[in-house]
This record gives C-alpha cells, sequence and structure tokens, in this order.
C-alpha cells in the first residue's frame, strides 16, 4: 500500500486517491506527474493501475515484421527510414513475392505466426490494387494468420492516390483482410510542432478521424506517440488526452505504444539538454504516466526495438503490460539509431519477462491470448525464427 504521508509530501494526495478508486486523471494531474521529482513514486502509482488490470502477466507476440519500402513523399523532419525516391542511396521496395518468401521464411518448419506487421513509407507509384492483392493473397496462403497492416498516415495517402475517401479505403482492405492496424504516424498531435516535424503528412485531425473510422469497421488499431524530440510535457499530457477521447468515442484501439525519440540519422537536431542517458528515465515516466492517464485502452507496450530490452524489462514496473514480439527484422529503428537486435526468440521474450517477474502469455494479433505449444518453443523455434533476416 503507498505511503500517503508520502505522496501528500510529493503533492499527490489527490492523484493517489484517484488512481486508488479508479477515478480518471485530468491535464493538470498529468503535468504534475510528470513534474514530480521521484520517478519511483510515480511508477508506483502506473505499476498499481497495471497490476489491478493484468495482474502479473504479461504479453508477447510471434510476429514478422515487414517494412514494404521505404520510398515516401512526406519527408518528415525526425525519419531516418525514408528515402525521398527509388534511386536514393538506401531506399528499397520490396516486390509482392520478396514479401510472400519472407512470410514462407517465418512459417516453416513448426513455428506458427500470430501476426503479420507491414507498414511502409507513403510511395508515389504503389496504387491500392497492389495492395489488396497482396493482402488477399496472403489471406489465402495462410488463413489463420491476424492481418495487421498500415497506419492512417498510409491510408490517408492511399486515399489520395486514388482519389476515394479514407473509409473506402479502409472498406476495401478489410475485404482483402485486413483485421488490426499498427498506431503509427499520430507522432505529437500539437498543431504547432506537428506542422514543423512533418508537415506534409496527415495532421492530428485526419489521423484520429481515420483510426475512428476503422474502430467504426471493426478493424481495431493500435495508437502511438513519438516523444523526446521538442516537444513539452504539456504537449504529451495533450496527446494522450485526445487518444483518450477518441476511445470514449469509438473504442477501437487496443495498445498505446509510447516511442522514443531515436536521435541518428536525420534532420532534426536535439538542444544538448535533450540528449543523454537521462532519457531513460524519462522514457520509464512516460510509459508510467500513459499508463495512468490512458484508463480506457487496455494495454500499454514496452516496443523493445525502441526502448531495448532492458529498459523494457523495467518498464514492466512502471506501468508496461506488453513487450510486442519476435519481429525478425526492423528496419524503421534501427535506421534511427536501435541498437537492439533484430528479432528476439520465444525462450528470449519469455526468459525476460521471467526473469522481470511476470507471467509470460503469448497473444496474437488481437490481443487474444494463443496457446504455447511444444516444439516452437525451444531452440529449435529459436533457429526457424533465425534463419531470414535482413
Ligand atoms: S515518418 Fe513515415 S510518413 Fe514520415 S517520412 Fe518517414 S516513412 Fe514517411
Amino acid at each position: 500500500m503507498p505511503d500517503e504521508a508520502y505522496y501528500a509530501s510529493l503533492g499527490l494526495s489527490s492523484i493517489l486517491d484517484k488512481v486508488l478508486s479508479g477515478e480518471r486523471l485530468t491535464f493538470e494531474d498529468g503535468l504534475a506527474l510528470f513534474a514530480c521529482p521521484d520517478l519511483t513514486a510515480v511508477g508506483a502509482l502506473a505499476a498499481h493501475a497495471r497490476f489491478r488490470r493484468h495482474g502479473d502477466a504479461a504479453f508477447y507476440v510471434v510476429n514478422r515484421q515487414i517494412n514494404y519500402t521505404n520510398v515516401c513523399v512526406n519527408g518528415c523532419l525526425f525519419c531516418a527510414f525514408r528515402r525521398d525516391h527509388e534511386e536514393e542511396e538506401g531506399a528499397f521496395v520490396l516486390s509482392r513475392e520478396d514479401i510472400l518468401a519472407r512470410l514462407e521464411a517465418a512459417q516453416s518448419g513448426t513455428l506458427r505466426l500470430d501476426e503479420m506487421h507491414m507498414v511502409g513509407g507513403c510511395h508515389p507509384r504503389l496504387g491500392l490494387a497492389w495492395f489488396e492483392d497482396l493482402l488477399r493473397t496472403v489471406s489465402d496462403r495462410w488463413p489463420g494468420l491476424p492481418l495487421k497492416a498500415f497506419t492512417p498516415v498510409e491510408i490517408a495517402h492511399f486515399a489520395a492516390l486514388e482519389g476515394i475517401s479514407t473509409l473506402e479505403v479502409l472498406r476495401r482492405l478489410k475485404a482483402c483482410g485486413l483485421r488490426m492496424m499498427p498506431g503509427g504516424g499520430a507522432e505529437i498531435f500539437d498543431e504547432g510542432l506537428r506542422s514543423r516535424l512533418c508537415p506534409h503528412k496527415a495532421d492530428a485531425a485526419a489521423w484520429l478521424r481515420i483510426s475512428g473510422e476503422a474502430h467504426s469497421l471493426g478493424i481495431v488499431t493500435n495508437c502511438t506517440m513519438l516523444f523526446g524530440h521538442l516537444e513539452s510535457h504539456a504537449m504529451r499530457v495533450d496527446h494522450l488526452l485526445r487518444l483518450r477521447a477518441q476511445q470514449d468515442a469509438s473504442g477501437g484501439f487496443t495498445c498505446f505504444i509510447p516511442l522514443p525519440f531515436l536521435t541518428a540519422n536525420n534532420r532534426l537536431e536535439l538542444p544538448e539538454d535533450r540528449t543523454g542517458p537521462v532519457r531513460g528515465l524519462d522514457q520509464l515516466r512516460t510509459v508510467a504516466v500513459s499508463r495512468l492517464l490512458l484508463d480506457n485502452i487496455p494495454h500499454i507496450k514496452a516496443y523493445w526495438v525502441m526502448l531495448g530490452p532492458k529498459l523494457a524489462q523495467t518498464a514492466l514496473w512502471y506501468g508496461a503490460d506488453d513487450l510486442d514480439g519476435t519481429i525478425v527484422e526492423e528496419r524503421i529503428g534501427h535506421m534511427a539509431g536501435a541498437e537492439s537486435a533484430q528479432g528476439l526468440t520465444i525462450p528470449e521474450l519469455e526468459t525476460m519477462i521471467r526473469a522481470s517477474g511476470f507471467r509470460p502469455v503469448r497473444r496474437n494479433a488481437v490481443f487474444e491470448p494463443m496457446p504455447v505449444s511444444g516444439p516452437e518453443t525451444t531452440a529449435c523455434g529459436a533457429a526457424e525464427l533465425r534463419k531470414e533476416t535482413c
């Protein structure tokens, strides 16, 4: 039980009461949590909220990430992944066959994927029909594999390319098997900063509207926030509360993923006080405040690719309940300087979770618990996951 006198000394009495009684926190409460000098006191509140929802469960998914292209028309200032055109060094566009071969390799042997996660840049010429054909082919070949693909930014791009509404794009993709969308592209909603960082991509209102449209069709989605760049704490709290309001309205967000800004290979220069090891503490605090403010979003992810495995393990005690998954091949974070591995095996993920004091629960893309079967959790399964990396 938290020490009431101690929380009073921190000026957090009313927040403590609200957290213990399950009452909703306000904008000012969010600012107070970011300002609190004792990170562990904030973390303890978030841990309380996390244990109330999930007990000692910590989730992971056996997934295969596919980035189909990094050619993108948007040119966001913070993006290390994008290339402006196909001829530029480091640019890539996977063919339909490339993508199917990656999935084939990941599904070989005893291993069973529980999620295909596919996102990419906004390519100027890859039209909606190309993606419809790809999703249909994947659905036909692996009927039980949940397809999670396309951020609201990509949906807005497809709509602009085709001259149709975003709702129509979503309807067509759903008809081809799209079951879930990852939550990228939210970045930071504050209009002033967003227009400096990424003036050409879907704006905050469009991102939220498209998420709501997906929810209205039964496509569940994740949501994100890119933090640790030029934003203020007030902008973070504002971002989180806009997500909470959208969730009140449409109810389809499954998981929130706070994404720390990685500083390599981009055109955004940070002031000195925004760099350095202190960022790890800021990442834990942001996970914790997210858990406390987002009382209507079931899961908070500590994305091990961006946080690194050690901080992701620690984040399980600061409100996170999910580590993401095996991944196998990740390009977006690694092109921005992520030093984590390209993928983790099932035994590695389960060991990470157990060593942190939690109980591993294998899930699929939409957070349905999956049975853990024998052979694929062994070193043999690990080898299969590692067969094909970039
Ligand atoms: S962040 Fe996304 S939309 Fe922006 S340039 Fe990079 S790939 Fe394109």
